[in-house]
C-alpha cells in the first residue's frame, strides 16, 4: 500500500533520510521506488552534483520503463519530463498505482507529476526476495552463533548453506516473508520453530540483518526492532552491504568507505579516460554514467580476488546494464551475455534484456571464474 503526501516538506519529514542522499533526493528516490517499483526506478543520478547535495528543483535523471526522464522535486509533486513522449500516458502505464500520476495543469504532454509516496508497495514476498538477494555471499549469524550463508535465490526458494549442510538446503521465500511481516507487525518475535517455522534459525539470522534489529537474550531468544530514530545497539549484526547509489534499491546503505572504494575502482577501470564503453551494451558513455560493478560480489571475494581489480570488476552503464547484472537478470556464459528465462520476453524488462543478450563480452577469459560465481549465485536461473 502507498500513502501519499500533500507536499514535499511532508514527504521529506516522513521519508527517513538515506545516507548519501539529500532530503530532496531521498524523497524523489523513495517516490519513484514506491510508484514504479524497483525495476522501473533503475537509475537516479543528478546533473553536475552529488546526490548528497541535491536541492529542490535540481534536475535528476531516472530511467522509467526504458525511457530516460528528467525529474524535479517541486513543492507538491515530483515533476517528470519525458522529451518526445506522452509523459502522462507513459508514467500511468508503468505506475503500480495510477492515482499517483498527475497530468500537467496546462496540458503540456511532455510533463507529468508524480505525487510524493511514502513506502514501497511490494508484496511481502518481493521484499523478502530483494532482501535475500542483497545477502548472497555474506556470512549471517544465527542467534545461537552459527554461520549461515545464502547460496542462491530462486523464484520460490532460497538455498542456504549451514555448517551441517554446506551444499545448501532449500527454504521457502514465503517463510522468510512471513517472518518479516511478523517482525514489522509486532516489533518483536521469538526465534522458535513455533513462530518462524522449521528454519527459524536462518530466518532469525535474516531478521537480524534489518537495520535496527537486535537480539533480546532470554529463553527463547527474541529479535526486536528498535524504535525509529533509536540508534541500533551494539548487538545489531547488520552485515556490510555492497554499495550502489545508481541501482534499483536506492535505500541501500553506502558508507564513506564504500564510496571511496567505488571511486578508486572506477578510476582504475577508466584509466584516465573521460568516456568509455559499457562492458555489457558496448555503448560509449561519459565516465559519470559508468559504474564499477563487481562481477563477483566484494563481500564474497577473497582478499586476493579483491585485489584482482582488472578482472573482478567491469564498467557498466547506469542506463540499465549495471542494474540488470547486479540483480541477476543477465549473466555472461562462455563469453556471451545471456538473459534470465524467469521473465517474459514481452515485458519491459524482457525487452531491455533482449537488447544486450547474445552480445559477446570482450576479455571474457580473464574474468571467467568471477562470471561463473555470478552465474551460480546471482543469475536468475529457472528453478528446477
Ligand atoms: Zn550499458
Amino acid at each position: 500500500m502507498v500513502t501519499y503526501f500533500g507536499s514535499r516538506e511532508e514527504a521529506e519529514a516522513s521519508i527517513s533520510s538515506q545516507a548519501a542522499l539529500s532530503p530532496a533526493a531521498a524523497a524523489v528516490a523513495a517516490t519513484l521506488a514506491a510508484v514504479f517499483g524497483r525495476d522501473a526506478a533503475a537509475t537516479l543520478s543528478p546533473v553536475n552534483q552529488p546526490l548528497a547535495s541535491v536541492q529542490p528543483r535540481t534536475a535528476m535523471h531516472a530511467v522509467i520503463g526504458e525511457l530516460r526522464c528528467t525529474l524535479y522535486a517541486d513543492p507538491t509533486v515530483v515533476n517528470v519530463l519525458t522529451p518526445g513522449s506522452d509523459a502522462e500516458g507513459h508514467l500511468r502505464a508503468r505506475a503500480l498505482d495510477g492515482n499517483a500520476i498527475v497530468p500537467h495543469p496546462k496540458g503540456n504532454r511532455f510533463y507529468a507529476g508524480v505525487r510524493y509516496a511514502a513506502r514501497i508497495p511490494t508484496r511481502p514476498d518481493d521484499d523478502a526476495e530483494l532482501l535475500l538477494r542483497r545477502l548472497v555471499g555474506l556470512r549471517l549469524h544465527t542467534v545461537s552463533g552459527s554461520v549461515n550463508s545464502v547460496l542462491h535465490v530462486g523464484s520460490r526458494d532460497v538455498v542456504v548453506a549451514t555448517t551441517r549442510s554446506p551444499e545448501g538446503q532449500r527454504v521457502p521465500i514465503a517463510d522468510v516473508a512471513a517472518g518479516l511481516e511478523l517482525l514489522h507487525d509486532r516489533g518483536i518475535v521469538e526465534v522458535t520453530p513455533d513462530v518462524l517455522g522449521y528454519r527459524s534459525a536462518f530466518i532469525g539470522a535474516v531478521l537480524l540483518t534489518i537495520p535496527g534489529a537486535r537480539i533480546v537474550e532470554g529463553s527463547p531468544v527474541r529479535v526486536e526492532l528498535a524504535d525509529e530514530g533509536e540508534a541500533p545497539g551494539p548487538e545489531s549484526r547488520a552485515p556490510e552491504l555492497v554499495p550502489g547509489p545508481f541501482q534499483g534499491d536506492l535505500d541501500r546503505p553506502v558508507t564513506a568507505k564504500q564510496r571511496r572504494e567505488q571511486q578508486r575502482l572506477r578510476q582504475f577501470l577508466l584509466a584516465g579516460r573521460a568516456d568509455a564503453n559499457c562492458a555489457l551494451c558496448g555503448e560509449v558513455y561519459p565516465a559519470r554514467f559508468l559504474w564499477a560493478s563487481h562481477i563477483k560480489r566484494r563481500s564474497a571475494a577473497t582478499p586476493d580476488e579483491i585485489r584482482d581489480l582488472g578482472r573482478i570488476a567491469m564498467l557498466a552503464c547506469v542506463f540499465g546494464c549495471d542494474a540488470l547484472f547486479e540483480d541477476g537478470y543477465v549473466a555472461v556464459q562462455a563469453g556471451v551475455i545471456i538473459g534470465t528465462p524467469a521473465v517474459a520476453g514481452s515485458s519491459a524488462i524482457g525487452r531491455r534484456i533482449a537488447e544486450i543478450a547474445g552480445r559477446k563480452f570482450e576479455a571474457y577469459e580473464a574474468s571467467e571464474q568471477y562470471f561463473e560465481w555470478h552465474y551460480e549465485h546471482i543469475f536468475r536461473r529457472q528453478d528446477p
